[in-house]
């Protein structure tokens, strides 16, 4: 399928299941290395990354565990304004090595929050791996550890990434059409 139509609007094939498959047994590989022996505890951030952490997780050797949670906004009071929340974590990580999944690092502004309050719970090490990255869009200083693939500044779906809910389950990811 080389373009794909979710309500308004068209998008075109950009990166295929070979290349996603490649970029997860990179990233498995250099992960698999790091933590031998570290009982590593994944955290996989909904909704996104839902495909992506069960494709990475499979690869992984040896003890390791995952869980997932979701970055939750309301609106908090006037004075508070939008508050973000993570919420889903029920698990100690004191002491334990974690590895965020993310789908795709935009401007970093979610993941920074996320780390923010991870950081708190006193966690031994964080690292995180994306499978998208949009290294023009980044305005953050976090580490991004492991990055799957490099990507422009355009607007992607599928392979768990959605436009309005729709386009999570194609199997390959499509660019907004211009
Ligand atoms: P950030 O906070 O890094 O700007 O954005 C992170 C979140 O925005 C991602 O977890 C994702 O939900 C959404 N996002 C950013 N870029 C894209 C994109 O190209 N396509 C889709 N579907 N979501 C995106
Ligand atoms: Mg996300």
């Amino acid at each position: 399928m080389q373009t794909v139509k979710l309500h308004d609007k068209t998008f075109e094939l950009f990166i295929d299941e070979n290349a996603i498959k490649s970029a997860i047994a990179d990233l498995s590989l250099r992960i698999n290395t790091a933590y031998e022996g570290k009982n590593p505890l994944f955290l996989g951030i909904l909704n996104g990354s839902f495909l992506f952490a069960a494709d990475l997780f499979r690869q992984i050797n040896g003890s390791a565990e995952i869980s997932f949670l979701k970055m939750a906004s309301y609106q908090g009071t006037s004075t508070t304004g939008k508050i973000n929340e993570l919420i889903g974590l029920n698990e100690d990580i004191s002491n334990r090595h974690i590895i965020v999944i993310e789908d795709i690092v935009d401007t970093g502004i979610t993941l920074e929050k996320i780390i923010a309050d991870l950081q708190k719970r006193q966690p031994a090490s964080i690292a995180i791996a994306t499978l998208l990255f949009k290294p023009a869009a980044y305005q953050k200083n976090i580490k991004v550890n492991y990055v799957g693939i490099e990507v422009a500044n355009d607007f992607l779906v599928g392979y768990g990434l959605d436009y309005d809910g729709l386009g999570r389950n194609l199997k390959e990811i499509y660019r907004l059409k211009a």
